[in-house]
C-alpha cells in the first residue's frame, strides 16, 4: 500500500511560497512560475515540511536518514507541467526520507504489526477534473492551485493481507498523523492511497488514487475477486494501473516500469542534512503518540485496555477525559471508569447521532464531573441523567437543569402523597419485593419522578415513600 498524505498545516507549498489552502479557492488562483514549473525558475525546500516529515517518521518508529537529496521522477501527464516529479529515491545513491518503521493494528484481538517499507516526501501534482466519469468525459481541466503541495507517502512492506486489515492499518495510520499533528485528514482529498494487489504466484495490479478509507476497502474486496475469476478463467493478470470508480475497477493503462521513470537526482537543490541534534528536539516537542497513550490512561486511571483503545481513537475525545477526571481532586478509580463509560457511550452516542464533534459542542469536560457527582449525592438517577445529555450538549450542567428545574419543583407534601400512593397502589409487584430488594425503593421513586415528569421533590418524596411504607 502507498498512502500520500498532504502536510496541509503547512501555509505554503513544498518549494515554493504559494497558499497551500487551497480548497475554496478559485482554480488556478494559488501558483507561481515554481510550481508551474516555467523554465528557469529554482525551487526552495519549505524547512517546516522537513521538520513536519521527521515528526511523522518518528511517530512511526522509522529510521531517518541523515543524508538526502531530491531526485526527479520523469513521466508525461497533463497533471505535472514540468514533465517530472520531484520526489525522493532510495536506489541509484538516492534516499528515502526514513525507513522501515511500523504501525500495530488490532483485529478480532489479535494483534499484528504492519512493517513500512520506507517514507519519502514530494510534491502533489495539479488537479485533473472531469466532466463526468473519466472514461466519457469529452475533456480534462487542470487546476494547478494543487500543483506542489507538500506530500508524504508511506510504503508498507507486502504484509497486508485482507481489506480488513488494509482499513485498520488506515485507521491507525490517521491516528498518528492527528497525534502528530501535520495534517488534517478529514480535508476532502488529504489522504490517497494507491493499493497493490496480487493473488500469491501471479502479477500484481495497482489501484489508483482512492480517497476515502470505505472505498479502500471496497476496491480491495473488488480487486481480489476480479483477479480471483480471471485466473479460474485461466486468463493471466497484466500487471497494469487501474482506477477505482466506486463500483469496479477498470483498466487506465499498462503499468510503467521503474526505469519508465529515468529517476536522476534534483540538481536543483541542495542536499537535505538532518543532524542527530535536529531529530532529538524534535522528539522533545512531539506530543505522546497514541500507542504509548493506551498504556499510560490503563496506569494512570485503571481502565482496561479495551477502554484505553477506545479512548484515544479520537485525540480531541482522550484529552477531554484527562481534562475532565483531572477537574476533581476526589476522583479515584471508580470515577474514572463512570466518567469513561459517559464520554464513550452517551456523549460519543449524541456525537454520532447529531453528527458532530466534541470541540464544536458546548460540553466541557467538568459537566460530566459534574453529572456523576449530581447521582452519587442521589439528586439525579442514572435514568434521569440520560434524559439531560441533551440540554448539557448545549452548554447546561446538571446542577443548573437542576436550578431551572426547581424553579417548577414539587414539593407540597400533600401533593406529593398523593402521588407516592398512587405508585405504590399501580405497583404491587414492587411492594412484594420491597423488603429483599433495596433497588426496588429507587424503582418507586423513579415511578413517582415519571408521573411528576420529573418534578417531584426527591427528597420529600423519599420521605413520605419511607413513611407510607413503614
Ligand atoms: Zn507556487
Ligand atoms: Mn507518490
Amino acid at each position: 500500500m502507498e498512502v500520500h498524505i498532504q502536510l496541509t498545516k503547512l501555509r505554503t507549498k513544498l518549494f515554493c511560497s504559494c497558499n497551500s489552502d487551497y480548497r475554496d479557492a478559485e482554480p488556478n488562483t494559488h501558483l507561481c512560475p515554481i510550481c508551474i514549473g516555467l523554465p528557469g525558475t529554482l525551487p526552495v525546500i519549505n524547512n517546516k515540511a522537513i521538520e513536519f516529515a521527521t515528526k511523522i517518521a518518528l511517530g512511526l518508529n522509522c529510521q531517518i536518514n541523515e543524508v538526502m537529496y531530491f531526485f526527479r521522477k520523469n513521466y508525461f501527464y497533463p497533471d505535472l507541467p514540468k514533465g517530472f516529479q520531484i520526489s525522493q529515491y532510495n536506489k541509484a545513491g538516492g534516499k528515502a526520507f526514513a525507513d522501515g518503521g511500523k504501525v500495530t493494528i488490532r483485529l478480532n484481538s489479535n494483534k499484528k504489526d504492519i512493517l513500512l517499507d520506507r517514507i519519502h516526501l514530494e510534491e502533489d501534482p495539479a488537479r485533473l477534473v472531469h466532466k463526468g466519469s473519466i472514461r466519457t468525459s469529452p475533456y480534462t481541466l487542470v487546476d494547478y492551485n494543487r500543483s506542489g503541495i507538500a506530500l508524504i507517502e508511506i510504503v508498507t512492506e507486502p504484509v497486508l493481507s485482507s481489506p480488513a486489515e488494509a482499513r485498520e492499518f488506515l485507521n491507525q495510520l490517521k491516528l498518528i498523523v492527528q497525534y502528530t499533528g501535520i495534517s488534517d485528514l478529514s480535508l476532502e482529498g488529504s489522504l490517497r492511497v494507491d493499493a497493490n494487489i496480487s493473488i500469491k504466484g501471479h502479477p500484481r495490479a495497482e489501484v489508483k488514487n482512492i480517497n476515502s478509507f470505505k472505498e479502500v476497502e471496497s476496491a480491495l474486496i473488488y480487486e481480489i475477486m476480479r483477479q480471483k475469476n480471471e485466473i479460474k478463467k485461466g486468463k493471466e493478470i497484466i500487471q497494469e494501473t487501474r482506477h477505482w470508480d466506486g463500483r469496479v475497477t477498470i483498466p487506465l493503462r499498462t503499468k510503467e516500469f521503474e526505469k519508465d521513470y529515468r529517476y536522476f537526482p534534483e540538481q536543483d537543490l541542495v542536499p537535505i542534512i538532518i543532524t542527530k541534534k535536529n531529530i532529538d528536539e524534535i522528539r522533545e516537542s512531539l506530543p505522546e503518540m497514541p500507542y504509548e497513550r493506551v498504556s499510560r490512561l490503563q496506569h494512570q486511571y485503571m481502565l482496561s485496555e479495551f477502554d484505553a483503545e477506545n479512548l484515544i481513537l479520537d485525540k480531541d475525545i482522550a484529552d477531554f477525559y484527562e481534562n475532565g477526571v483531572n477537574s476533581d481532586p476526589t476522583f479515584g478509580p471508580n470515577e474514572f471508569k463512570l466518567y469513561c463509560n459517559w464520554l464513550m457511550n452517551d456523549i460519543v452516542g449524541w456525537l454520532n447521532e447529531n453528527n458532530s464533534k466534541i470541540i464544536d459542542t458546548k460540553l466541557k469536560p467538568h459537566y460530566i464531573v459534574d453529572l456523576i457527582l449530581n447521582i452519587k449525592k442521589g439528586t439525579i438517577t442514572t435514568k434521569m441523567a440520560k434524559t439531560m445529555i441533551n440540554d448539557m450538549m448545549k452548554g447546561k450542567t446538571i446542577s443548573k437543569i437542576l436550578e431551572d428545574k426547581d424553579k417548577k419543583r414539587i414539593s407540597n407534601e400533600f401533593i406529593l402523597e398523593k402521588y407516592c400512593k398512587e405508585a405504590i397502589e399501580e405497583n404491587p409487584n414492587i411492594i412484594k419485593d420491597f423488603e429483599k430488594n433495596p433497588k426496588a425503593f429507587e424503582a418507586l421513586i423513579g415511578r413517582v419522578m415519571a408521573k411528576t415528569k420529573g418534578q417531584a421533590d426527591p427528597k420529600i418524596t423519599r420521605k413520605i415513600l419511607r413513611n407510607l411504607l413503614h
